[in-house]
């Protein structure tokens, strides 16, 4: 730890909002990753870009970590500074309008994009059923574009608010960010997604209470929701879908240490124990071998590996 680093960084953010040696498993949904240097909760956007302009200035890596949903930090944690964006900026704010059929939603990057689901449930507002299941927050969905059956955030979003890096504030339409499965312009640059405007049409709360239920129903039974994972492993390959090729392959239940291609659905890896980020790389790495070779079918991570030094390459241009 740099002390002038860190007394430079509670001038920004209070003393109590910085934390060292933040261990990351706790922060993760898949339950791994070693300690954050700094690990830093800003109270408003204009605190967090200080914290990007400071990093930018010393020379500090910085990373931006929504609900930890879709990551696997290295077992040497982050050098560097990780920003968690959550509560206080979770803002949602619904406007009526006067437009008959569609009402505007503006809302914070922090916040849940299950909450924000509900939200629009409570309103009458259809469009973000989908969502309701999944546990990342906005600005989490929206670099990554989640989405699940047959909906996604590009459906939804009209533009978005980010610090860019530069350390200014930019907008960027729907059109801009290039959403595609999983993918997002955002993922190219440092760009950090401080807020979001959502257009939902109105329809009817009992109908859209009914899908809600009916897709969290269909997770429960069809994923192993009990475990800790990151979802789904693996991005959708092309004409494929990677889960159905990982069973055929034979590797469901397939173990490296206490990391497991889940039985009940094989598009997941979960942690069943003691599992270290060594173990899910090696899994990771196993699974695209034994894939590729009985199907000539490359698995691109959906997960996003961080700060893993030592590995291989699991990611190809
Ligand atoms: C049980 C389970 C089910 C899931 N189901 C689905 C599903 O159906 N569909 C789906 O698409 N995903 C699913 N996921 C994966 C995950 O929930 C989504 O990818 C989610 O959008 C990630 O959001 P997050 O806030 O957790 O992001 P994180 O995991 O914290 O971060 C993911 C990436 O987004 C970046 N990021 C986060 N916040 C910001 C921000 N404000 N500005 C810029 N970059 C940011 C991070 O730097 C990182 O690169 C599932 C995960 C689990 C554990």
């Amino acid at each position: 730890m740099d002390f002038g680093f860190y007394k430079e960084l509670t001038k920004i953010v209070p003393a109590e909002r910085v934390l060292l040696d933040e261990p990351l498993k706790n922060h993760t949904s898949i339950k791994l990753g070693g300690p954050a240097e700094y690990f830093v909760t800003p109270e408003n956007s204009e605190q967090l870009r200080k914290i990007l302009f400071l990093t930018s200035e010393n020379g500090v890596d910085c990373y931006i970590l929504g609900n930890g949903t879709n990551i696997i930090f290295s077992v040497k944690g982050y050098k560097g500074v990780v920003v968690k964006m959550g509560p206080p900026q979770d803002i949602i704010t619904i406007s009526e309008g006067e437009d008959p059929e569609h009402a505007m939603i503006r809302v914070g990057a922090g916040a849940s994009l299950i909450g924000l689901a509900m939200k629009a449930a409570e309103a009458g507002l259809t469009g973000l059923e989908f969502a309701a299941g999944i546990p990342g927050t906005v600005g989490g969905a929206i670099y990554m574009n989640a989405g699940a059956y047959g909906g996604e955030m590009k459906d939804v979003l009209k533009d978005v608010l980010v610090i860019n890096s530069l350390g200014r504030y930019e907008n960027f339409t729907v059109k801009q960010l290039r959403m595609g499965h999983r993918y997002s312009i955002l993922q190219e640059d440092t760009n950090v997604v401080v807020g979001a405007t959502i257009i939902l049409s109105r329809g009817d709360k009992e109908e859209i209470y009914a899908k809600i239920r009916d897709l969290n129903g269909r997770r429960r039974d069809k994923q192993p929701l009990e475990y800790p994972s990151a979802g789904s492993t693996f991005k959708r390959p092309e004409g494929y879908f990677a889960g159905k090729l990982i069973e055929d392959a034979g590797l469901k239940g397939y173990r490296v240490g206490d990391m497991m291609i889940s039985e009940k659905h094989a598009g997941f890896m979960i942690n069943v124990g003691e599992g270290t980020t060594k173990d899910a790389i090696q899994l990771i790495m196993d699974v695209q071998d034994k894939v590729e070779e009985k199907f000539g079918v490359f698995l691109e991570p959906e997960v996003r590996i961080i700060g893993y030094h030592e590995v291989v390459e699991v990611h190809r241009d």
